[in-house]
């Protein structure tokens, strides 16, 4: 039996799901991407295979249509096993997942001083980090991402290949070993020698203005204080800015977000929610004149480090 799904199934932890389930109901066959689809073989018992994917379909996926071919002539593919195989080409659609917050299991990581991962601001897993900002074309594999210039090393590789990690067949998985780094340069191009992350917070702190790039593009951020400051060498006194804040509480404290708006401000797209401001003097810099502020929450490794780093709870980033 040939199953194939349509939807955003690449890029989201799709085919490992797809293998663990196979494997608990011991069927025989493989999982594939297939251009922009995903392709599914079984010997048999397809339906119910389909029935315990969709109970346990990953969070950032979509399942927009499937189609069953139940002739086996067709097919022609000997059974031995489950397997995840290569990539093939084919129908090419535009279900691309969008760029996703980091998961609690990642931030765990990354907080956790015994982790490999700890302070590793790219951190990321099947059902995390970016995915539009990374894809130059499909299927989702490695090579077709902008991770293809680093090589995974060898304790990497192995969590992409042991079927009970959650970084199984992850296409983006990278640690502070192989993947890329974040560095600083000061206003003069020079780059500095110290922990950027950690550096740039203490500069945000004593008042400078920095970019900080992040997927799809960069934020022109300082913190609250030097808000004046930006708005006149931005040549903007009006126009209100978006803050990032560190979390809920923190935004509970200059705005009045109602439960629906909290629920969008931790959702996965982490979207900058308008939500109505507090009688705070600072909350007339951010926005005059307005009754909103535009408020989101730290959504990769690097804000979330940032904030480690930093003793200000609200950065403007724009
Ligand atoms: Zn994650
Ligand atoms: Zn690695």
């Amino acid at each position: 039996m040939r199953i194939i799904i349509r939807g955003i199934v690449q890029g989201v932890g799709f085919r490992p799901t797809v293998y663990r389930i196979a494997n608990a109901l011991g069927l025989n066959g493989f999982v594939q991407n297939n251009g922009s689809n995903v392709i599914i073989e079984v010997d048999r018992d397809g339906e119910i295979l389909l029935g315990e994917l969709k109970k346990h379909l990953p969070p950032i996926a979509r399942i927009d249509s499937i189609e069953i071919i139940n002739d086996d002539a067709k097919v022609g593919y000997t059974f031995s096993g489950f397997k995840i195989v290569s990539s093939s080409e084919g129908e090419r659609g535009v279900s691309i997942p969008t760029d996703t917050a980091i998961c609690e299991d990642c931030r765990a990581e990354i907080f956790d001083e015994g982790n490999r991962r700890y302070l590793y601001p790219f951190t990321n897993c099947t059902v995390c980090g970016a995915r539009f900002s990374l894809i130059n074309n499909v299927p989702y594999d490695r090579i077709h991402t902008s991770m293809d210039e680093f090589p995974m090393c060898e304790e990497c590789r192995k969590e992409y290949e042991n079927p009970i990690d959650r970084r199984f067949h992850h296409q983006t998985i990278s640690c502070p070993r192989c993947g890329p780094r974040y560095y600083l340069v000061d206003s003069r191009g020079h780059r500095t020698d110290e922990d950027p992350i950690r550096k740039f917070a203490e500069m945000l702190h004593h008042g400078a203005i920095g970019i900080a790039k992040s997927w799809g593009g960069m934020h022109i951020c300082c913190t609250l204080e030097t808000l004046p400051r930006l708005r006149e060498w931005y040549k903007r006194r009006e126009k209100p800015f978006a803050v990032m804040f560190r979390d809920l509480d923190a935004v509970r404290e200059l705005a009045e977000p109602t439960p629906f708006e909290e629920r969008l401000l931790t959702s996965q797209n982490r979207p900058i929610v308008l939500v109505k401001k507090k009688e705070e003097k600072i909350n007339e810099v951010i926005a005059p004149g307005l009754g909103n502020i535009g408020a989101f929450l730290p959504y990769s490794g690097m804000h979330y480090i940032l904030f480690h780093h930093l003793n200000e709870n609200a950065l403007v980033m724009t």
